[in-house]
């Protein structure tokens, strides 16, 4: 039993349907059932909806008007590609009270002027309740016996609107019923991503970007497999293709690798979306809906030990690194704290830490408070920032056990100068920060050494 999750690049238009209907229907004959699907809104619809929520709201009524007609003729137009035939009318009609009920929400809004995160809610589920509606009557139309499921019996969530937490076992309670059950009838259960309820049936999302994320909670609901993330790349990579001319795909990684990948802004997925999968030890796999065939990249639980010494390079531009130094610091307790109740008080992450006897050296992100955090720094110590800084993060679950794999990383880039070097307590990443006019020559000194 495998859970296939089709993102909005994935159901954009009936061509991209199309490729998901075949995706589908081999998972079906190579395992001779299932599988269970889980789609996303088409590509832009989920922010378009919540525009139609942003204008209503602001008594602009009639461009929120004019963007729901929009809405409405796209969902009618692929339903007319996909459902020609009799179950058309069935369809049609479902979708355009749908819209008819978003207008009629809008004008209310229009009056009321204001949108709660309730209201935002039941109107931003509606791209991913719609579509799986459509995508259900397309397989059927196709042949393939689809059965759609209602997300809002499925998943159940706390009432933290917008960003909705699951509460797992009446989650996984209630997707035994409804998904496993369809699986057990022959069927192909289909359920919009994103979307929730509470226990009394409030509709609920669960963040941007929550498809990942319910794909993953069916996956370990019913216990599947295998949990298969359809998007329009290839997988994760080995660098940045900004930087990198070709880099490779990463043919399989533990979660914790990917954690630290992700953190740097590898967007492809963000792992704490698939933790409900990691936690079942149940393998994630990133594949290319446009490249059906490709083998994509594997995440698992355990570590990968095979394969190049490292698994991945990230990097992050536009940092500041702070450079807070005082004598006061020497056999002293409490002077740590102290530096860091300052960024607390901004509401200021730092990323990286390194420190000497007589001095700590930061990179922070957000350079909004730079200034305010600096000026309340140096009333007990000397402070001094530096800009256009970046972090290059090499990451590999070998780097625990072959230490030789570190001491190569810091050699390949000897001649560019390093501002600090961490290696934290996972052992899995080692940073360096340098000059952002460095980093693509550092990248490509690690990618050419690791990577070809
Ligand atoms: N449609 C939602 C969004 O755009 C959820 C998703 O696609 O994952 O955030
Ligand atoms: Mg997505």
């Amino acid at each position: 039993m495998v859970v296939q999750k089709f993102g909005g690049t994935s159901v954009a238009d009936p061509s991209a349907i199309r490729r998901l209907i075949e995706i589908v229907r081999q998972a079906r004959t190579r395992d001779g059932r299932g599988p269970a699907v889980v789609v996303s809104a088409m590509s832009g619809v989920t922010d378009a909806l919540l525009g139609v929520a942003a204008a209503a709201g602001t008594a602009r009524s009639d461009d929120a008007l004019a963007r729901v007609e929009q809405l409405r003729e796209r969902h009618l137009t692929a339903a007319r590609d996909l459902v020609p035939g009799a179950e058309n009318a069935a369809l049609s009609a479902h979708l355009t009270e749908a819209f008819d009920q978003l207008a009629a929400v809008v004008r209310a809004l229009g009056v009321l002027r204001e949108v709660s995160p309730r209201t935002l809610d039941v109107v931003a589920a509606m791209g991913e309740l719609l579509n799986s509606r459509l995508v259900t009557a397309a397989l059927v139309e196709a042949g393939i016996p689809a059965e759609w499921v209602d997300a809002r019996r499925a998943i159940v969530t706390n009432d933290d609107h917008t960003r909705a937490a699951p509460q797992m076992r009446e989650t996984n309670a209630a997707l035994r019923a409804s998904v496993l059950s369809v699986i057990e009838a022959g069927r192909v259960p289909v359920l919009g991503g994103f979307v929730g309820a509470t226990p009394e049936g409030h509709t609920t999302t669960l963040g941007r970007g929550g498809s990942d994320y319910s794909g993953a909670l069916v996956g370990a609901g019913i216990d599947a497999k295998e949990i298969q993330i359809w998007t329009d790349v290839d997988g994760m990579l080995s660098a940045d293709p900004r930087i990198i001319k070709s880099p490779r795909l990463v043919p399989r990684l533990s979660f914790a690798e990917a954690a630290e990948l992700a953190y740097f802004g590898a967007k492809v997925l963000h792992p704490s979306t698939i933790l409900p999968a990691v936690e079942r030890n149940i393998p994630v796999r990133i594949l290319n809906t446009m490249r059906p065939e490709g083998t994509g990249t594997l995440i698992t639980a355990e570590p990968s030990l095979d394969g190049t010494p490292l698994t991945g390079l990230a990097s992050k531009r536009d940092v500041t690194v702070i450079d807070i130094t005082s004598t006061r610091m020497l056999m002293a307790y409490g002077f740590l704290r102290r530096v860091f109740e300052v960024f607390e008080r901004f509401r200021t992450a730092v990323d990286v830490v390194t420190t000497s006897e007589v001095s700590v050296s930061v990179t922070v992100d957000d350079r909004r408070y730079v200034e305010a955090i600096t000026h309340q720094l140096s009333e007990f110590a000397e402070v001094s920032t530096e800009q256009e800084m970046a972090l290059l993060c090499a990451v590999g679950d070998r780097l625990r056990d072959e230490p030789e794999i570190a001491a190569r990383v810091v050699s390949v880039l000897e001649e560019v100068p390093l501002r600090m070097i961490s290696q934290a307590a996972s052992r899995r990443n080692i940073t360096v920060v340098l000059r952002q006019a460095d980093l693509p020559h550092a990248m490509q000194r690690l990618h050419e050494e690791f990577f070809s």
